[in-house]
């Protein structure tokens, strides 16, 4: 099936026309500054050069309607008809009641309305590329895949904060975890690797991209993440702290007349390994400052391996028996260097990589060592794919 598939940001849309049965891409692009003076398209088709167009684009409303321009454009587009879109897929980052995919109608709308409060950068964007696409292409099904779906099944021990219950019943309050299609896709690539029956794999998938987050797979279903609320919480990330103390937060507050809006900013925007290098949030960045001799930088780095090596430990004595470790993400698919640092020392565990798989290596593939007894891979993630085959799922069976 032939399946638009959008990501909207607060300001961008991220698309890729894909076929959900073969996984071959017809064209993406991106969308930015949606609402920004200078807002523009670039648009990528196999085999010629990026197509860009530069327009003032107030809405999504209107950043919909220019990609169906160009996706219809005689010379550079890829259909000939909006009928050729078969359904659209979005990916929502914060579904709140939602797990499933699912068919868009007015409640639905409005239970993401609902879960604007634990995804405010997010939400608002993707609830407009929906009214977008259903503004201009009326009847057509869209589905939802929400990133939080995967981390549904995470037992009540693990998602709930040990704070008064009742902030659990009448707020919602808990753990519901992020980059959900990015962790179930690299679960099922994992068995499919392995030969394995998703039900029967126990595997650590780790996303590290600017936005990091590790999960602890039991039998095919997610049994804990690092990310909670929101995704601020675990890994220490481009700009994000990841865990800490809360009461660092009411602490720096106090002393520094801080709102929590200005909280907020710090935790998500100022901190990770910009906060901390003071240099940049980027990975190479940042592994480069440090191999010149930077010492807040090497600091930087240092915490974000850490960080990952305790989660890899603290999730092996959740799981009991780990069947695999699988990389994904900018850094987890592109630095080996990560990869070795993060997985050093961890042969107790009976994690060993082999360096001569492992260096250099972007593709997917397996790199453990002959005698490790837990297998390691490469999984680059294809979260485009995951909505267009859950998306299609969902139209084959209304
Ligand atoms: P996002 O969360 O924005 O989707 P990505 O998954 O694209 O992020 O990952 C971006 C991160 O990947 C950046 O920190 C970047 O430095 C890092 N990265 C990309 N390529 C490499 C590479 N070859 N070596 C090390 N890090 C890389």
């Amino acid at each position: 099936m032939d399946i638009l598939v959008l990501n909207s940001g607060s300001s961008s849309l991220k698309y890729q026309y894909i076929n959900s049965v073969s996984g071959k891409v017809y064209g993406k692009g991106l969308i930015e500054r949606i609402g920004i003076e200078g807002s523009n398209i670039e648009h990528k088709k196999p085999g010629s050069e990026p197509y860009v167009i530069e327009r003032y684009l107030p809405s999504h409303t209107e950043a919909v309607k220019l990609l169906f321009e160009v996706l219809l454009d005689k010379e550079h587009g890829i259909i000939n008809n909006l009928d050729d879109i078969q359904a659209i897929g979005h990916r929502v980052v914060h579904g709140a009641s939602i797990t499933e995919p699912t068919l868009v109608n007015d409640e639905v709308l409005e239970t993401l309305e609902f879960a604007k409060r634990f995804a405010p950068l997010h939400n608002p964007g993707a609830i407009a590329g929906i009214q977008g696409v259903e503004a201009l292409t009326p009847g057509k099904p869209n589905v939802i895949v929400v990133d939080t779906g995967f981390h549904s099944d995470i037992p009540q021990e693990n998602a709930l904060y040990a704070i008064p219950y009742k902030y659990y019943t009448e707020d919602k309050i808990k753990r519901y975890g992020a980059h959900g299609i990015s962790h179930k896709y690299v679960t099922l690539k994992t068995a499919e690797l392995m030969e394995k029956d998703p039900e029967e794999l126990n595997v650590i998938t780790v996303h590290l991209g600017n936005g990091a987050s590790i999960s602890a797979v039991k039998n095919g279903h997610c049994y804990d993440t690092s990310m909670g609320l929101t995704p601020l919480e675990g890994l220490v990330m481009g700009t994000r702290s990841g865990d800490l103390d809360p009461a660092v937060v009411f602490t720096i507050g106090k002393q520094h007349d801080l709102s929590y809006d200005q909280m907020d900013t710090l935790l998500n925007k100022e901190s990770g390994l910009l906060g901390v290098s003071g240099i940049s949030s980027d990975f190479r960045d940042v592994t480069e400052a440090a191999e010149a001799g930077n010492e807040r930088a090497q600091i930087a780095l240092d915490m974000f391996i850490n960080r990952v090596k305790k989660y890899i430990g603290a999730y092996s004595a959740l799981l009991g028996r780990v069947d695999a470790i699988s990389f994904a993400g900018g850094i987890g698919e592109n630095s080996d260097f990560a990869r070795a640092e993060i997985l050093k020392g961890l042969e107790n565990l009976g994690i060993s990589i082999d360096p001569a798989l492992n260096d250099g290596a972007r593709e997917e593939k397996e790199i453990s060592a002959k005698d490790s007894k837990v297998r390691v891979f490469i999984t680059p993630t294809n979260e485009e794919l995951m909505i267009a085959r859950e998306t299609q799922y969902i139209v084959e069976n209304l």
